[in-house]
């Protein structure tokens, strides 16, 4: 399928709108992966996606979004609704908001009922929605799929330039495709520079809390710009220096250290290693990743004993490649029988103090240590709701301990509790619960004082008794 004429973008590309289109999209039921990658490749190109937006399959309300966004950006791409049901609405969209009419492209309808002819197929008038274009519009070959896409200049308010529209199609793989082969060598971007960015997370604070820490290193006016993500208990710091078209990729590189060591200085103990040396730095070690890494750079070994996130902590842990140097197993112990057979944890302790305890905590870590041989045992023991929560033990009540084997054997293990005051709906207490625990981890390698309030999880009430196993 050839282009019915080449696109001529007008430069320079400063500000790019996203638009994903659909209603599967709208209603939840397909996640829209083609923004994030659009955007990505935009920000790898030096140019700024400034606002991303989802319209549904509506021609009229999809034109409307077009000519406003080509008042505002100078680049619009858009995914999806280009295929060949009547229901798709982007070409008629498109023409609306040129105001012109749609007309079929000669080559593409030739290389459509080429197509056909060769799978012995007809060439139904469905078919050949593909190869109507806006009369300004030059078509985009597809070749990952069937249905081109669309370039054309939009210009609501000419004679100001408006923006480069790209319209691909909605299926990732033909996204990809056709990003790669027609609107990457199309990109103007003002900067011959780029941007860089670097990549650092942050275990034990809320985001709030790192906020206040961090201040001025937050400011939306400062190059490198940081701002801050929270997801399943970790806070991923995203540091992003736009770099001036002189700049040298070392003073880039400088720039985005100075700014990591800031973060740093002002969040020392909270802060995870960055990637090994030579390795690239703008993809940033997980959590389980950095845990798994300094127990193995240290011949550590490491067990877990898990009763509300029922293997979750050890289903995290064992997605990193390699984790056997580290991981030696776990136990998911849901019932006191379970806890007692398994663990060890005394009847009367169970009792005494109730399965969601700091006791109980203690003695899942300490008999997960004994049982293993590892060198360090985490436990998680809560209540993740909906249901179950008490006046003294509310929902996202979680208890988690950490016990170290002592350099001595015959010294008892050294062992640390928590309890949590988590919030959230089930899942994600569960996984700040296991984000907890390995922070706790962290701190201990790291050699910190395991001082209570280190984690800004921990509930301002503190346990009662503090009794070892
Ligand atoms: P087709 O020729 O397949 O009809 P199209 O351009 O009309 O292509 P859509 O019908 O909108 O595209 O979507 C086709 C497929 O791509 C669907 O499976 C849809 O769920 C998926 N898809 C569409 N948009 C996105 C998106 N933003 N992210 C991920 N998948 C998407």
């Amino acid at each position: 399928m050839s282009i019915s004429q080449p696109p001529t973008p007008c430069p320079p590309h400063r500000r790019a709108a996203i638009v994903s289109i659909g209603d599967e999209l709208i209603t939840g039921q397909v996640l829209d992966t083609n923004s994030a990658y659009l955007a990505s490749r935009l920000v790898e190109a030096s140019i700024l996606p400034v606002e991303h937006i989802t319209v549904p399959d509506d021609d009229a309300a999809l034109a409307a979004t077009l000519v406003r966004l080509a008042r505002a950006t100078d680049l619009i791409l858009c995914s999806g609704g280009i295929g060949p049901t009547p229901d798709d609405p982007t070409r008629e969209a498109l023409a609306i908001a040129l105001g012109e009419d749609l007309v079929t492209d000669e080559p593409t309808r030739a290389a459509l009922a080429e197509r056909c002819a060769s799978r012995g197929r007809p060439l139904t008038p469905l078919t050949l929605l593909q190869a109507l274009r806006p009369r300004s519009a030059a078509m985009l070959p597809n070749t990952a799929g069937t249905a081109p896409g669309l370039f054309a200049r939009l210009r609501p308010d000419a004679p100001a330039p408006g923006a480069d529209v790209f319209c691909l199609p909605g299926p990732p793989m033909e996204v990809h495709a056709m990003f790669n082969l027609s609107v990457a060598p199309a990109l103007r971007p003002v900067l011959r520079g780029g941007f860089a960015t670097r990549l650092v997370r942050i275990v034990g604070l809320g985001e709030s809390d790192a906020a206040a820490k961090l201040g001025p290193i937050l400011a939306r006016d400062r190059n490198p710009l940081v701002g801050i993500t929270a997801s399943g208990g970790v806070l991923t710091c995203r540091i992003r220096a736009q770099t001036p078209p002189d700049a040298t990729s070392d003073s880039v590189h400088s720039e985005l250290d100075r700014t990591e060591a800031s973060i740093r200085a002002a969040l020392p103990d909270h802060v995870l290693d960055g990637p090994p040396p030579g390795a690239d730095r703008s993809i940033a070690p997980t959590l389980e990743e950095s845990i798994i890494h300094a127990l193995a750079r240290r011949a550590e070994t490491l067990a877990c004993a898990e009763s509300c996130t029922g293997g979750l902590l050890s289903e995290i842990l064992t997605r990193v490649p390699g984790c056997s140097a580290a991981m030696v197993g776990s136990w998911v112990t849901y019932s006191n029988t379970m806890k007692e057979s398994q663990l060890g944890v005394s009847r009367t302790l169970l009792e005494s103090h109730g399965a969601v305890s700091d006791p109980a905590a203690r003695a899942m870590a300490v008999g997960a240590l004994d049982r293993s041989g590892a060198r360090h045992a985490l436990a998680i023991t809560g209540i993740a709701g909906p249901d179950g929560g008490t006046p003294d033990k509310p929902v996202g009540t979680v208890h988690i301990a950490l016990a170290s084997r002592a350099a001595d054997p015959a010294t008892p293990p050294i062992v640390d509790a928590r309890r949590l005051a988590l919030s959230g709906p089930r899942q994600e207490i569960r996984l700040r619960a296991a984000a907890n625990a390995l922070a706790l981890l962290h701190f201990r390698m790291r050699g910190l004082d395991p001082g209570r309030g280190r984690l800004s999880m921990e509930a301002a009430c503190q346990p009662t008794a503090v009794a070892r196993a």
